[in-house]
């Protein structure tokens, strides 16, 4: 394995002015936790004022009230509230980003270090999966949540059926705010209150407490493997179900029909997470998944996700997220100077602009300068090695994994006379790597030809390594990575495994053994795994001696 060298190091200035997308609740958290620690803070807010946009989780009474206070908290703060403002652009580094905010009237450029995306939800009601119509008396849980505040008197006296978890898995944020209404409605409306549930999920104290209380104010619940019978004609409410126990169909014929609703990414994410480079998830959240991510972090240093726009989740844990928020954000802004390695170096006499390297980055670190330029940041720049691998110029070197020193490594691991095969493992360090040591450090057997060649990641094993492997002796050759998902640099892993089907089909077609090459994916606690995969290698190798 490769000793370890001292990096050169530069300072630079960086921005310490911070922008905050999303003026709800989460997002004044997050401006002011930030503002608290020195920073000064830009909140852009594409509504009227900071609260909550119209299609997003609703807020209750509460909510209005403790908004209304932070907004003016904030403001307090010396945060500048840009309302009515969204992203139309962005470019640059950690440390050094510009924005373009659009507002009515102009499209104002910022510069700022650090960018935090407070995202919201988006709320559908779920009505036609039971063939209802929303009308005054058939009404979504949001819909609900509006009139408790603005005319709760019209409901006193009247029989409420809920219906939740049946049209979509359950909920706990759902069945939370279902809790809370039912609990209003029994306790200061008098009101008869059903609730209709599939999958009930109160795998919390705050929730089982909420349940009981909703119990001991009188709320009945019929817990059901399918959908009830609704039907809505001509204003009349009906709900029916088959009662296993009774053995007999039990109808309600209610005032009012609550349906939920399900809480989706905002279709907005797709669009800012292109003006951002950073990745969403499958589910159109503007975080990857990925353990590396967690909490609040994107696949681009200086890019922070927290609340709604990562996940779905209650707001205490949208809370902890704006404080790690402002935690990674003071760890990456400091006091406004910053000691980074030169360690990235990219020959411009080499480099011919084809920008293979800044699509391929998977944090994105490279940007150019007057169309000619192209620029590695070293404050984003992870050194993972992908553009390295990638470029066709080889016109990027990684310190420490430079092509002349990883090929000089493959060389002397080679070198020696051996009378058993000689197995090369180019193993990832944050992964493989350790769960090599592993199997040495638990005296696992390990076949005695096995040279290990580390790498930053398994995205920086060129095509080129592999063949110079054979070239230069090896018998086998082993390219070793983190499992999808868990990949430092997102697709490093991917990178790698094109790389060996390449590879093995031009050892076929010059008549070689495709399996003297083979990928495999390990997680740094998997030394009998990586045992297995090296004793499997040399048994191979041994029987096509
Ligand atoms: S991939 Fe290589 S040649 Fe292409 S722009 Fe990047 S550094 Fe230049
Ligand atoms: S080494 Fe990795 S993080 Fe750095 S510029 Fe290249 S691809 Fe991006």
């Amino acid at each position: 394995m490769m000793d370890k060298v001292n990096t050169e190091m530069e300072n630079i200035d960086i921005v310490k002015d911070v922008l905050v997308i999303g003026g709800g609740l989460v997002g004044l958290q997050t401006a002011k936790a930030i503002a608290d620690r020195g920073y000064p803070v830009l909140l852009a807010e594409a509504g009227g004022r900071t609260g909550v946009n119209a299609e997003s989780l609703p807020l209750t009474g509460a909510d209005v009230e403790q908004l209304n206070a932070m907004t003016e908290e904030a403001q307090a703060s010396g945060i500048e509230i840009l309302n009515n403002t969204q992203l139309a652009g962005a470019a640059g580094m950690p440390g050094d980003f510009k924005v373009w905010l659009a507002d009515e009237d102009e499209v104002a450029e910022k510069q700022v270090g650090a960018i935090v995306v407070a995202g919201e939800v988006k709320v559908k009601p779920l009505n036609t999966p039971f063939g209802l119509d929303l009308t005054s008396t058939v009404i979504s849980q949001t819909q609900l949540e509006s009139r408790l505040v603005a005319e709760a008197d019209a409901f006193a006296g009247k029989t409420v059926a809920f219906v939740v978890g049946l049209a979509q898995p359950g909920n706990p944020l759902n069945m939370e705010r279902v809790f809370r209404s039912a609990l209003t409605l029994a306790q200061t409306k008098e009101c008869s209150v059903y609730i209709y549930v599939g999958d009930l999920k109160v795998a919390s104290d705050q929730m089982e407490r909420l349940y009981m209380e909703t119990r001991n104010q009188g709320v009945l619940y019929f817990k059901l493997k399918e959908a009830p019978a609704i039907s809505q004609s001509n204003g009349a409410l009906s709900i029916r179900y088959a009662d296993p126990v009774i053995r007999k169909d039990v109808e309600l014929e209610p005032d009012l029909i609550v349906v939920e609703e399900a809480i989706e990414a905002n279709p907005g994410n797709a669009e800012l997470a292109e003006m951002l480079r950073i990745d969403l998830s499958p589910s159109g959240f503007i975080q990857t998944d990925n353990v590396h991510r967690y909490p609040v972090a994107t696949n681009r240093a200086g890019i922070f996700v927290v609340g709604a726009g990562r996940e779905v989740k209650h707001l205490n844990g949208a809370f902890m997220d704006a404080e790690n928020a402002a935690l990674e954000i003071s760890e990456l802004l400091g006091d406004g100077t910053k000691t980074v390695s030169t360690g990235t170096t990219l020959d411009a006499g080499k480099c011919t602009f084809c920008l293979t390297c800044y699509r391929c980055c998977p944090h994105g670190a490279i940007y150019w300068e007057d169309e000619s330029n192209t620029i590695i940041s070293p404050v984003a720049c992870q050194k993972c090695g992908i553009c390295a691998s990638e470029c066709p110029m080889d016109a990027i070197q990684i310190e420490q994994f430079s092509d002349a020193e990883v090929k000089e490594q493959i060389k002397t691991s080679v070198a020696q006379e051996s009378k058993v095969s000689k197995i090369v493992a180019f193993c990832c360090q944050n992964s493989a790597v350790e769960a090599g040591q592993m199997a040495q450090e638990f005296k696992m057997k390990l076949p005695q030809g096995l040279q290990i060649v580390q790498v930053p990641c398994a995205g920086k094993v060129d095509l080129d390594y592999i063949l110079t492997a054979f070239v230069e002796g090896a018998d086998g050759v082993l390219v070793l990575t983190c499992h999808n998902g868990n990949c430092k640099s997102e697709r490093g892993n991917l990178f790698a495994q094109w790389r060996v089907t390449e590879a093995q089909r031009m050892l076929a077609e010059i008549g070689m053994d495709a399996q003297k090459l083979r990928f495999a994916s390990l997680a740094a606690n998997m030394g009998s795994d990586f045992a297995s995969i090296v004793n499997e290698m040399a048994e191979t190798l041994k029987e096509n001696k």
